[in-house]
């Protein structure tokens, strides 16, 4: 039982930890006219698709810890 709270509780800092994280290396991107990550020319938002949103995150992430994890 303690241990599920000890889990749970240990996943929802991590959870805002990532969060935090997020909302640091990726500060309100503003629109430019392309995918901010792969440079395609788009008409509105930040990226052409969710894919990119994701790649262009995950590249964020990696870069900001390098040494987690492998
Ligand atoms: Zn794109």
């Amino acid at each position: 039982m303690s241990d599920d709270m000890d889990r749970a509780q240990e996943r929802e800092a991590e959870m805002r930890g990532d969060a935090l994280r997020e909302v640091k290396l990726v500060p309100t991107l503003k629109p430019c006219g392309l995918c901010y990550n792969c440079g395609e020319p788009i008409t509105s938002g930040e990226f052409c698709d969710a894919d990119c949103r994701d790649d262009y995150e995950r590249l964020q992430k990696r870069l900001a810890q390098p040494f987690a994890g492998g």
